[in-house]
């Protein structure tokens, strides 16, 4: 097979490096799907020939494939953010700087604390309250240290949110946990049940065992 490569700038899918499942599309035949690929791809390739142009599959949303990954006639690319999205994510993973490198080291509960220590340290500007307007953001003329106060702050409020978040998490997987246990202990209840009902019936049987030979006894001594 000839080497194919995605014709979206940007997008660096060849049949060579793509991961499995990427598939490559050619263009539409028909004049009307033809135009409607024009406009979306207008700023998206830098040449577009309808007879060899191939479009990866990671341009096509979901719903323009059938259950056997075949694209439907009528599908049109509209997925471009894609590749330079995951590409900027990895990116913003990775630590670049010093601080970021010290910092991906540090543990939640660490990061956390120095958080919540800096915070409690940090001194509320003056006139905050005239520079912060109700939706939460800076008027223009606010100056810089009310905006990385307020900052601060949100993080720190955001930081609360998630601790909370966190912790009712663990309270459900403590109760999930905890009904996991009782059912366990309930099972071996009825299996502690079942036990002393069968040694109730092994009694029974001896009893009755022992009243057919009381009986078979007593009948002996009787036709003697
Ligand atoms: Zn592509």
């Amino acid at each position: 097979m000839a080497n194919m490569r995605c014709a979206i700038t940007n997008c660096k899918m060849t049949s060579y490096n793509k991961p499995p499942g990427v598939t490559f599309h050619p263009c539409p035949t028909s004049q009307e799907m033809r135009n409607k690929w024009l406009l979306l791809l207008k700023n998206k390739c830098t040449l577009l020939d309808w007879n060899r142009t191939k479009i990866c599959s990671r341009h096509f949303e979901n719903k323009y494939f059938d259950s056997q990954r075949r694209l439907s006639q009528y599908a049109v690319p509209t997925l471009f953010q894609q590749t330079v999205k995951i590409m900027k994510d990895a990116s913003d993973s990775s630590p670049k700087t010093r601080i970021d490198k010290l910092l991906s080291r540090q543990s939640q509960a660490e990061l956390i604390m120095g958080v919540k220590g800096a915070m409690s340290q940090l001194e509320e500007p003056e006139n905050v309250n005239a520079y912060v307007m109700d939706n939460l953001k800076c008027r223009s003329d606010a100056p810089q240290d009310v905006q990385m106060w307020l900052l601060a702050k949100k993080q720190d409020h955001l930081i609360t949110k998630l601790i909370d978040q966190i912790s009712q998490h663990k309270k459900h997987v403590e109760v999930l946990q905890k009904k996991m246990n009782e059912t366990r202990s309930s099972k071996k209840e009825m299996e502690q049940n079942v036990e002393s009902l069968k040694y109730i019936v092994k009694c029974l049987q001896e009893k009755h065992t022992t009243l057919e030979e009381q009986i078979e006894i007593l009948t002996a001594v009787e036709s003697r």
